[in-house]
């Protein structure tokens, strides 16, 4: 029971140390055979415009969205937007793995970054501290998709069925909670 993270740029060791302190084994993906025999995969904060060329250069584009019709996959802030169907201030081709719309950079320059209380709503609800990064924001959730997290009256985090997305960075908290709940998540598509 294998999870990977993708690991060609941004904060993927921490989310390796999050899936290992859960007692899960790991292995860092960068290459399309890497995505063999996984339970799961996350992606991690980073810059999109980065991960999207990268992954087309490698011809991991394709092999993630293959990986995502059986499996589950966990993409936080750059690895969210990566995942959306549509990036509403920039001209980049997304995964399109989960149906939301996002903005890149969405706070401005002023709070560029800050740390605030998320209510989640995952197995049962609670608060839980979220790092915001030049985060993005979900602008618009379509058809099949849930909201299981807010700030004020933004959507943070959403899924569908197969897809998990936060437009903060649990990863930087020591609270497993979120990526508890992503091991779960993968477990049923065994
Ligand atoms: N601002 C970055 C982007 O647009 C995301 C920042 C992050 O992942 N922390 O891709």
């Amino acid at each position: 029971m294998k999870f990977g993270i993708l690991a060609l740029q941004g904060d993927f060791a921490l989310h390796q140390k999050a899936l290992q302190r859960l007692g899960v084994e790991t292995l860092l993906v960068r290459k399309p055979e890497h995505l063999f025999g996984l339970m799961g995969l996350i992606m991690p904060g980073g810059e999109s415009t980065t991960f999207v060329k990268l992954l087309k250069e490698i011809a991991l584009f394709d092999a993630i969205r293959d990986f995502a019709r059986e499996r589950a996959v966990f993409g936080t802030c750059a690895g969210l937007i990566t995942l959306a169907r549509k990036i509403v201030n920039h001209p980049l081709e997304t995964l399109n793995l989960i149906d939301i719309v996002v903005q890149r950079n969405a706070y401005g320059r002023q709070i560029d970054s800050f740390v605030d209380a998320v209510r989640v709503n995952i197995n049962h609800s609670g608060t839980f501290e979220g790092v915001f990064i030049r985060a993005p924001k979900i602008v618009e959730i379509g058809e099949g998709v849930r909201a299981v997290g807010f700030h004020g009256e933004d959507v943070v985090m959403a899924e569908n069925d197969h897809v998990l997305v936060a437009t903060f960075h649990p990863e930087l908290t020591s609270d497993l909670r979120i990526h508890e709940y992503f091991i779960e998540k993968a477990r049923k598509f065994k």
